[in-house]
């Protein structure tokens, strides 16, 4: 049984179909990259998985459970875990506090501090725990976002354009982390960058225009005529 299961998506603006009728499977333990191009439809979908939009149909399974009618706290609550976008974090307090916020709404108070110290352990930033937010590198503030998403140990953490704006190190860091990661949760990953999407993921999920284009290997996706039309751009 997959961990995470889209069945028929769909969502409509103003009668234009931002996503039609979509399924994904994310299996445990998976990293499961989800690319297309602007406007395909990627943010609206996750958007869907987690509650923060309202699907007009489709169902949303997370570990054969339906959590379709569930709002977004309550599935974040069943580990569903989302990057929070840059602007989330609160700049004029520590890392520390930072990340203990996001933690907090999934454990007792007692647990807070050491799942916060595992998380900052894991993305590398333990040394930064008490700076502010704000006086770190754009480089580490991504990667308090992730330690945000970390802190609530989700079975599903759900990375949007993690590796935007960062530099060829960060990035190389990056690809470490989420190899790291694999095999404690399963990964999905909005990712423009195709560099990262092939060293990292176990499929990957390609959307145009709202509808899921192919489905397969990273060598399978970059082999598709049809996705290097759509997508990549002539070979
Ligand atoms: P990007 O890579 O640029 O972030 P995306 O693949 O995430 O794009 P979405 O942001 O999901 O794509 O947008 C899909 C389509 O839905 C686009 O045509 C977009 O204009 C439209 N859309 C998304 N959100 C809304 C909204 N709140 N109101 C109206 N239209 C929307």
């Amino acid at each position: 049984m997959s961990l995470l299961s889209l069945r028929g998506l769909t969502k409509s603006y103003d009668g234009v179909r931002a996503v039609d009728d979509v399924s994904l499977d994310v299996g445990r333990g998976e990293v499961r990259a989800l690319i297309g191009p602007n406007g395909a439809g990627k943010t609206t979908l996750v958007g869907l998985a987690i509650g923060r939009i309202a699907a007009d149909a489709g169902r949303v399974v997370l570990d054969g459970q339906d959590i379709t009618a569930l709002p977004a706290h309550r599935r974040a609550r069943l580990g569903m875990a989302y990057t929070f976008q840059i602007t989330s974090i609160y700049a004029r307090l520590p890392v520390f506090e930072n990340v203990a916020l996001a933690a907090r709404p999934h454990m007792m108070a007692g647990e807070v501090p050491d799942a916060v110290a595992q998380a900052l352990e894991q993305v590398g930033l333990e040394r930064h725990r008490g700076a502010l937010a704000g006086d770190l590198s754009y480089g580490h503030q991504r990667l308090v976002e992730i330690a945000m998403g970390l802190a609530s140990a989700p079975r599903l953490l759900i990375l949007d354009e993690p590796t935007q704006g960062l530099s060829e190190p960060e990035i190389a860091a990056f690809k470490d982390l989420v190899r790291s990661l694999s095999g404690r949760c399963a990964i999905l990953l909005i990712e423009h960058n195709m560099d990262v999407v092939m060293a990292l993921a176990d499929r990957v999920s390609v959307l145009a225009a709202g509808a899921l284009l192919f489905e397969g290997t990273p060598d399978a996706v970059r082999a598709d005529p049809g996705v290097q039309a759509a997508y990549l751009g002539a070979p």
